[in-house]
């Protein structure tokens, strides 16, 4: 089902990459470029500033890569959502595999990370998605609406909030699943959040499958129904890969 009220959205997760002079250059890389769908920058939290300077008035979104669940407080090393919007974002990713791994983020803190991001009014990227042996054990689907159950708030909306399926054993490993397999998990996201949220808010919701997306994949994988953009981390990291990738969405 294709629903034109989903604008395409393509967001790149820099992650732990760049100085601050590589930011600004990927900043206005992106900027100078051309595409038709919506597109998302996502620096580490020292680079908003400088970035939000370069993307402000070009059309571009500013994200941050995570928020802290309160508004403010004693957390020390951490970033609230109030702060990411303060500085220009728009979007926030939460839930990423990296961040449920590394520092054990349950769907319940996902949740409340999603909750504090839509008080600030910020649009949160929820990340799910699958391990290599959740997969081979054919739990993919369990696995990702557990995810989708524990992570999205009930006060979700188009607006609010966007979905990333992103397999763990995709992201960065130059492996991805097949489109079958992609559409398969969309298609089940889509009738989950239909359940859930109702039939309109659902249709609204856009979608993303991120894990080693690159120009060369970019085709197959962003026309498929169900997909709404992408999600891309490494190949965000150079402006003429990143647009072209964006070219490819519907
Ligand atoms: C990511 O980390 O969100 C991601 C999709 O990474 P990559 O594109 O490098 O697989």
């Amino acid at each position: 089902m294709t629903d034109n009220a989903r604008r395409p959205l393509v967001a790149g997760n820099w992650k732990m990459n760049c100085l601050t002079a590589q930011a600004v250059s990927l900043a206005r890389g992106v900027v100078d470029g051309a595409a038709e769908c919506e597109l998302v920058v996502c620096p580490p939290a020292p680079f908003l500033p400088p970035v939000a300077e370069v993307v402000r008035g070009s059309g571009v979104g500013l994200g941050g890569q995570d928020c802290h669940p309160a508004e403010k407080g004693a957390h020390t090393g951490d970033v609230s959502a109030p702060m990411l919007a303060d500085v220009g974002c728009a979007y926030v990713i939460v839930g990423h595999s990296e961040r449920r791994a590394d520092h054990e983020e349950s769907d319940a803190l996902v949740h409340a990370k999603a909750t504090a991001a839509h008080a600030a009014g910020l649009t949160a990227i929820i990340c799910v998605g699958e391990t290599e042996a959740e997969r081979d054990s054919g739990r993919t689907i369990d696995v990702v609406g557990g995810q989708l159950a524990g992570s999205v708030p009930d006060a979700a909306t188009a607006a609010n909030t966007v979905i990333a399926y992103e397999p763990v054993w995709a992201i960065g490993t130059g492996r991805t699943p097949t489109t079958a397999e992609v559409q398969e998990v969309h298609a089940f996201m889509r009738d989950a959040l239909t359940k859930r949220l109702g039939p309109d808010t659902a249709a609204g919701v856009r979608l993303l499958y991120g894990g080693s997306v690159k120009p060369a994949n970019a085709a197959e994988l962003l026309s498929l129904p169900d997909v709404d953009g992408a999600l891309v981390g490494g190949a965000s990291l150079k402006a003429e890969d990143f647009l072209a990738i964006a070219e490819h969405s519907r």
